[in-house]
């Protein structure tokens, strides 16, 4: 099997979803137009980081759903995400603080760990290169509203930057953050994860793989008011036996448990 970190990270959300997702085969349709646009401006970092015209390169990729039924958040639309994508990209080359001197080598990484149970796990960097001169394993996100700085070392805690950290042995880690917002802005949040958080994540990885190949996919519903995972879950029709519910928001996709880590590359 191969694993990546988004089947740890949905396992340890709750085990019932993994099932579904993982074995069942029944995927969230992915209609949101945040989540293709993001796609799509990553497309065109890498335009930037081989002195291509980024510009026009978002223009290309994001052109291939100006026809298709996507749903935008309140106030988007084709036309504004495409001005806000444009505007970060002139801001980021205008602030000048990152930089990839081997594109071809050092954008999209695909890494790969054995693990001891004759998996692998796998994961794809979105770059390694430089930030105000200093070298740090990269990821690129792209969001409506700032990421929360506080309080210092925050971003030490955060899994995903641990795990791409323990794949990599790289200790320095960034997200670079496009903040989608009236007046755009970009946020580069850089930390450093130890070598004891990166042995920490390889245990978590391992038991958890173990669980699952004991077939434990017990569901952690845990209704409580007002925070509640199962509400914002889109698997939530399959445990309500909602046939309609599921139609909303799930597709059927039988065998797919090959290609699972695949859908990192969404994330
Ligand atoms: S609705 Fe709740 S219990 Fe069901 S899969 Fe989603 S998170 Fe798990």
């Amino acid at each position: 099997m191969t694993y990546s970190y988004t089947q740890i990270s949905q396992y340890l959300r709750c085990p019932r979803l993994y099932r579904y997702r993982y074995l069942d085969g029944w995927q969230e349709k992915d209609t949101r137009a945040s989540m293709a646009f993001g796609r799509c401006f990553e497309k065109a970092l890498a335009a930037y980081f081989h002195r291509q015209d980024c510009g026009v390169a978002l223009y290309k990729e994001w052109a291939t759903y100006k026809d298709t039924a996507l749903e935008y958040s309140k106030g988007d639309s084709w036309d504004r995400l495409l001005q806000q994508g444009v505007h970060l990209l002139h801001l980021f080359a205008q602030q000048d603080r990152v930089r990839v001197p081997q594109p071809s080598r050092d954008l999209q990484l695909k890494i790969t760990r054995e693990l001891s149970n004759d998996s692998e796990f796998v994961a794809f960097v979105d770059a390694i290169g430089e930030i105000d001169g200093k070298r740090f394993l990269i990821d690129w996100k792209t969001t409506t509203s700032r990421y929360v700085e506080e309080p210092e070392g925050l971003w030490a805690l955060d899994p995903q930057l641990i795990c791409y950290s323990w794949m990599s042995g790289i200790r320095d880690v960034a997200m670079v953050v496009f903040v989608r917002k009236r007046l755009p802005e970009i946020q580069y949040l850089k930390t450093s994860i130890t070598e004891e958080q990166q042995n920490e994540y390889g245990h978590l990885v391992e038991a958890t793989i173990n669980q699952i190949e004991s077939e434990l996919f017990p569901s952690h519903s845990g209704i409580r008011f007002p925070m509640n995972g199962c509400t914002s879950c889109a698997h939530l029709g399959l445990c309500l036996k909602n046939q309609q519910l599921v139609d909303q928001t799930l597709m059927r996709r039988p065998g797919a448990s090959d290609l699972d880590w695949l859908d990192q590359l969404a994330d």
